[in-house]
């Protein structure tokens, strides 16, 4: 008896055995690999399964075990350790099965649609066409010429431009029934590199490092400071790659850079290149899937979940920014793509390539432990320095607008010369609080432990927890005053000092309100690549990867607010976020500055930034964690709950932490339950459960007992759930 051990997609942490369909024949049941689609009865209805297994036997009783309906993949779509990887997947996150599946498949397929291969549309002769003897159609030499290409054989439209046959001679031919259109298997031409620059002693020393090894599973991490040429070296190295006849995934954190690395690697590249994100519409996404599945792409980008995009023939992955906490999904599924992609490359036996200017301490740990290859450029490419940064004390200063008199100055000179200036601020809207000037009342958010943040412009009050809107009050709620002021800074607010100041210069704010529509940030981006100059002014959207060559003067409006976190990450986020800000001044020719406005001039991290760089804080902070204990250096994994009644949700994991604590493996240590840092957001209330784990076996032991006592435990309705392993923030 043949059994198949099926992933479906439902909460439960747990694979289904069914029979196979009663239309296969043993041969046909024999050849069946992991991955293959099946429609199956799921308790009442019927859904799509993804087999795991195929065994001969079951412990489910037979009364209870029932056939599949029907084999939707009479061959494997994807490569066999794809599946392999989402098995790893859903193990090491602790994560149902059938989710994880899902994720390998465009919903098209996971609605159970037959698979449809992708075709180009072409031109072939009709059987009048192919029967018209050489040499006719004399008094059209077009027609002719045409009609001999496709006696040869059926030709794509782009093959036939090329050969400068146009539509018009063709829809003649058409006329005539001598031809018609139809539909060619996807070409997969080779693609083709133009020359890359001349590259630098450093950058020729680690291209070469990565070229021999080439072969096989390696993961190395390029840390470049900014602006280094660590992009030239991908696309060599890719090149190399395409040249082998493999295809390149290359992972970036943002939708917002797609367009930009896009644009370099058109220009590169004579090649395919398919582009995999969420802003994609689902006809889009399926080509792209299918163009990375059936081999005709040569170069995948995409944001996180392109990490599971199915490659036909796989050479090399390369995580871009690699530090970015946008790689770590942060509700269901929550996987950091750029583990996977390690783990991935890992299965395949291809190089994992990870770079950034400011790494993640986990990837720098593990280049000390030797899991990963160190490589480094410690140069500008292009231009001759790193930009001078410089601490502006705004103490006993007076503020418009949140500027300082000296960076109004600085930021008349930039303009003044003809070059750009970028402002950060980290807060979107007006102001992040509204108060009554004569009780003291402060808006929050009636579903949130958190303050409701002024939209002048837009007349609302908006929480960023919850997404709750409401109208901008003109008297006080509490005590009915008028008296209502706003305290703190958003870049709204900022936006319009600045046009006060520089009417006759553009300013462009950068936020999640200003940039909604799909291409807002391409249009921007090439607006201001025109070079022209301008004022920059946005939120960490802003600061990423962009790589803006005119601009000269970076300036942090109020580092303030990030100088004082209570995660553990802080200090590490604080330090990538203010060496990429800056990082963003002076990229081409002309040095670059960088001025920082806070009220503690005398704060370590600040110092750091001045007197030191990057690379020697990120060792510094892994001395400290290593002293403590904490991640990178010993593995932390989180249970949260959430209830609308918050004595509910500590109650569970009181109770989890009861049922596991005696049997807690060697080592490992139980913190909390703790109330989130927000402890109330949409109208739950919020607790977690920490644990620390010396090593990754014990962490992954207590994650086994954690999730098999939470799901053997009675919890109230409304209650949820879940469990974070290497969470990225406790919130
Ligand atoms: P990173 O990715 O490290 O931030 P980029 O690859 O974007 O750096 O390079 C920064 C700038 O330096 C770009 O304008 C790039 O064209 C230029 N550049 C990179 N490598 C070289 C090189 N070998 N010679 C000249 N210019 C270079
Ligand atoms: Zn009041
Ligand atoms: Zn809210």
């Amino acid at each position: 008896m043949s059994i198949l051990r099926l992933a479906i997609p439902s909460p439960l942490r747990r694979l289904f055995d069914y029979l196979p369909p009663a239309d296969l024949d043993p041969a046909q049941i024999a050849s069946l690999r992991p991955g293959q689609r099946l429609r199956v009865p799921f308790g009442k209805r019927v859904v799509t399964g993804y087999l795991t297994a195929v065994l001969a036997h079951t412990d489910t009783p037979a009364d209870s075990l029932r056939a599949a309906l029907e084999l939707l993949d009479p061959a494997p779509l994807l490569d066999p350790h794809l599946p392999e990887l989402a098995d790893w997947a859903a193990a090491y996150y602790h994560h149902p099965p059938g989710e994880v599946y899902s994720a390998l498949f465009p919903r098209r397929l996971r609605q159970g649609h037959a698979h449809q291969r992708l075709g180009e549309p072409g031109w072939r002769l009709t059987a009048r066409g192919r029967g018209l003897p050489a040499g006719a159609l004399q008094r059209s030499p077009q027609q002719a010429r045409a009609l001999a290409l496709l006696q040869a054989d059926a030709r794509n439209v782009a093959a036939l431009q090329a050969e400068g046959i146009s539509t018009g001679v063709l829809r003649a031919l058409r006329d005539k029934e001598l031809a018609e259109k139809c539909t060619l298997p996807a070409a997969a031409a080779p693609a083709r590199s133009r020359q890359g620059l001349a590259l630098n002693g450093e950058q020729a020393d680690v291209l070469e490092r990565l070229l021999q090894r080439r072969e096989g599973f390696s993961c190395h991490l390029l840390e470049g400071v900014t602006g280094s040429g660590k992009t030239e070296v991908y696309l060599q190295l890719i090149a190399d790659c395409l040249a082998r006849g493999r295809q390149a995934l290359v992972l970036i954190p943002e939708i917002g850079l797609t367009a930009q690395t896009l644009g370099r690697f058109r220009e590169r590249f004579e090649a395919r290149i398919e582009v995999l994100h969420s802003g994609l519409g689902e006809a889009q996404r399926y080509r792209a899937w299918e163009a990375a599945r059936d081999g005709s792409a040569h170069i995948v980008i995409g944001t996180r979940s392109a990490v599971f995009a199915p490659l036909a023939a796989p050479g090399l992955i390369i995580v871009d920014e690699e530090h970015d906490a946008s790689y770590k999904q942060q509700d269901g599924f929550r996987y950091s793509a750029r583990d996977v992609a390690v783990k991935r490359a890992q299965l395949l036996g291809c190089p994992a390539l990870l770079g950034s200017a400011t790494p993640s301490l986990e990837s720098v740990h593990n280049t000390e432990t030797g899991r990963y290859e160190h490589h480094a450029l410690t140069r500008r490419a292009a231009s001759a320095a790193l930009p001078q940064v410089q601490i502006m004390d705004v103490r006993a200063s007076a503020l418009h607008g949140g500027l300082s008199t000296g960076l109004v100055d600085a930021l008349g000179e930039c303009l003044g010369a003809g070059r750009q200036a970028l402002l950060f601020l980290n807060r979107r809207g007006y102001a992040p609080t509204l108060q009554c000037h004569d009780c003291g009342w402060v808006a929050g958010c009636e579903s949130c432990d958190a303050r409701l943040t002024v939209h002048r412009r837009r007349g609302e009050l908006r929480c960023h927890h919850c997404g709750a809107v409401r109208p901008l009050p003109t008297t006080c709620s509490h005590c009915h005053s008028p008296q209502l002021a706003t305290t703190g800074l958003g870049t709204e607010q900022v936006e319009g000092a600045l046009r006060q100041r520089f009417p006759r210069h553009p300013v462009f704010r950068v936020d999640s309100d200003s940039m909604q529509g799909r291409d807002s940030m391409a249009t921007l981006v090439e607006e201001i690549n025109r070079g022209e100059p301008c004022i920059l002014l946005g939120t960490q959207m802003l600061a990423k990867g962009h790589h803006f060559p005119a601009v000269a003067l970076v300036a942090v409006v109020d580092a303030d607010a990030m100088l004082f976190s209570a995660d553990f990450r802080g200090e590490e986020r604080m330090a990538q976020l203010l060496t990429q800000v800056s990082g963003r001044a002076g990229r081409a020719g002309t040095p670059g500055r960088v001025l920082i406005q806070t009220h503690y001039p005398d704060h370590p991290l600040l110092q750091a930034l001045v007197d030191s760089d990057y690379h020697t804080q990120a060792r510094e902070l892994l001395r400290a964690r290593q002293a403590n204990g904490l991640p990178p250096c010993g593995q932390l994994l989180v249970v949260r709950s959430d209830c609308a009644d918050g004595a509910a949700a500590e109650a569970f994991l009181v109770a989890l932490r009861g049922a596991v604590e005696a049997a807690a493996p060697a080592g490992t240590t139980l913190i909390g339950p703790l109330p989130s840092p927000m402890q109330r957001r949409a109208g739950k209330f919020r607790s977690q459960l920490l644990l620390y784990a010396p090593h990754r076996r014990a962490a992954q032991a207590a994650a086994h007992r954690l999730v098999s006592a939470a799901e053997a435990q009675a919890a109230p309705r409304g209650l949820k759930w879940s469990i974070d392993i290497d969470p990225q923030d406790l919130f």
